[in-house]
C-alpha cells in the first residue's frame, strides 16, 4: 500500500460532493456570496433546471483583479482568520471551499469588478483542468459567476439529477427561504430565457405582506399575526398563522437563525406547544427570525444541513414559546373586541 496526497482537482471534486448536490445547492453558495460581498440587488439566471446554465450577477464588493485566481482555489476565504473568529461567525461563508468545488464539477467562469477598478476581470476555471487563466472583461462593480454543463466531467453524479422541472422547484424553494428573510434585496430569477420570480426589496411591512404572499400565498399573509418579541437580548420577529381564520395545514415553516434558516428539533417543539391548544394535529405555518448574541448559538456544523446549536437551549425555548403564546393572546383580546363592536 502506497499513501499519496490526492491531486487538487480530485480533492476538489471530492469536497464538491459534499457542497453541490445538486444546481439549487450551486445557487446556495453563488447567492450566499453575493449577500455576504453586501449585494443589494440578486440577478439568477438559469437553464434546464440549472444543469446547463446557472448565471448569478451582483452588484456587491467586487473581487480585486490580484485576488481572481485565488477566490477558486481551495480554503481561500477572506472571511475568517482564526479559529475564534468561527465563534461569532456571521457571514455565510467561512470555509472557502464553494468555489473550488463548483469549478471542479463544472465550466466556471468568474467576472468581477471592484469601486477601484476601472475595468472588469475575468477568470475561467474548468473543470479538467484547474490552471485559472485571467482576462479583461466588461462588467458594472460587482460580480457574475456562471456554472455551465454541471457535472459534466462527474458522469455519475450526473446522472442523479431529476427533471429540469423537479431541480426548478429546488431552486425555487430555496430562493423562498432567502426572499423571506433578506427582504431589503432585490432578487431576481429567469429560467430557459424568461422572468420567473421577481422579489422586490421589501422595505415597508406592507411591502413585506407583499412578499410573503408571493411565496406564501395571498391567503397566508393576509391573515398572518405579528409577531415582536424581545427579552434580553433575544429577540423574535414574523408572522404566524391565525388559529382563528382557518384550520388548514401550512407549508410556510420558515425559522431562521441570525438569518440563517434553521431545521430544529427544539424549535418545532416550542412552536407545536404554543399552538397545542388552538390547533393540535395541524401544520401551523410561520416565518419566524430570532436574532440572539452570535456567540450564543453554533453554526459551524455542516455547511448544507439546517443544524444549529444554541448553549442555552432551554432558555431559547421558552423565550419562543413565551413569545408565540403572547402573539396569539393578544390576537385573541382583538377577535373579542371585534365580536363587541
Ligand atoms: P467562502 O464563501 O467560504 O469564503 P467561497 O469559495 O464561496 O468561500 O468564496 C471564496 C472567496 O471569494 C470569498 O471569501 C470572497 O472573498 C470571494 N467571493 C466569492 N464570491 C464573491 C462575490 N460574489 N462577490 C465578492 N467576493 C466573492
Ligand atoms: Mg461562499
Amino acid at each position: 500500500m502506497t499513501i499519496k496526497i490526492l491531486p487538487p482537482q480530485l480533492a476538489n471534486q471530492i469536497a464538491a460532493g459534499e457542497v453541490v448536490e445538486r444546481p439549487a445547492s450551486v445557487i446556495k453558495e453563488l447567492v450566499e456570496n453575493s449577500l455576504d460581498a453586501g449585494a443589494t440587488r440578486v440577478d439568477i439566471e438559469i437553464e434546464k433546471g440549472g444543469s446547463k446554465l446557472i448565471k448569478i450577477q451582483d452588484n456587491g464588493s467586487g473581487i480585486a483583479k490580484e485576488q481572481l485566481a485565488l477566490a477558486l482555489s481551495r480554503h481561500a476565504t477572506s472571511k475568517l482568520a482564526s479559529l475564534d473568529d468561527l465563534d461569532a461567525i456571521l457571514s455565510f461563508g467561512f470555509r472557502g471551499e464553494a468555489l473550488a468545488s463548483i469549478s471542479s464539477v463544472s465550466r466556471l467562469t468568474l467576472t468581477s469588478r471592484t469601486a477601484e477598478q476601472t475595468e472588469a476581470w475575468q477568470a475561467y476555471a474548468e473543470g479538467s483542468d484547474m490552471a485559472v487563466k485571467v482576462m479583461p472583461a466588461a462588467h458594472p462593480v460587482g460580480s457574475t459567476v456562471e456554472a455551465v454543463d454541471l457535472f459534466f466531467n462527474t458522469p455519475a453524479r450526473r446522472r442523479f439529477l431529476k427533471s429540469d422541472k423537479t431541480e426548478f422547484t429546488h431552486i425555487d424553494e430555496w430562493l423562498k427561504r432567502i426572499a423571506l428573510v433578506r427582504k431589503e434585496i432585490h432578487f431576481t430569477l429567469k429560467h430557459n430565457g424568461k422572468m420567473v420570480r421577481n422579489y422586490r426589496p421589501a422595505m415597508s411591512d406592507t411591502q413585506y405582506l407583499q412578499r410573503l404572499a408571493q411565496v406564501s400565498g395571498k391567503q397566508f399573509s393576509e391573515q398572518a399575526l405579528r409577531v415582536d418579541c424581545s427579552h434580553n437580548g433575544l429577540q423574535l420577529s414574523g408572522y404566524i398563522q391565525s388559529p382563528h381564520f382557518d384550520a388548514t395545514s401550512s407549508d410556510t415553516q420558515y425559522f431562521y437563525v441570525n438569518g440563517r434558516l434553521v431545521r430544529d428539533r427544539l424549535v418545532n417543539h416550542a412552536v407545536r406547544q404554543a399552538f397545542a391548544q388552538q390547533l393540535a394535529g395541524v401544520q401551523v405555518g410561520y416565518v419566524l427570525m430570532l436574532t440572539l448574541d452570535p456567540h450564543q448559538v453554533d453554526v459551524n456544523v455542516h455547511p448544507a444541513k439546517h443544524e444549529v446549536r444554541f448553549h442555552e437551549s432551554r432558555y431559547v425555548h421558552d423565550f419562543i414559546l413565551q413569545a408565540l403564546q403572547s402573539a396569539l393572546t393578544q390576537a385573541e383580546s382583538l377577535g373579542l373586541e371585534d365580536d363587541v363592536f
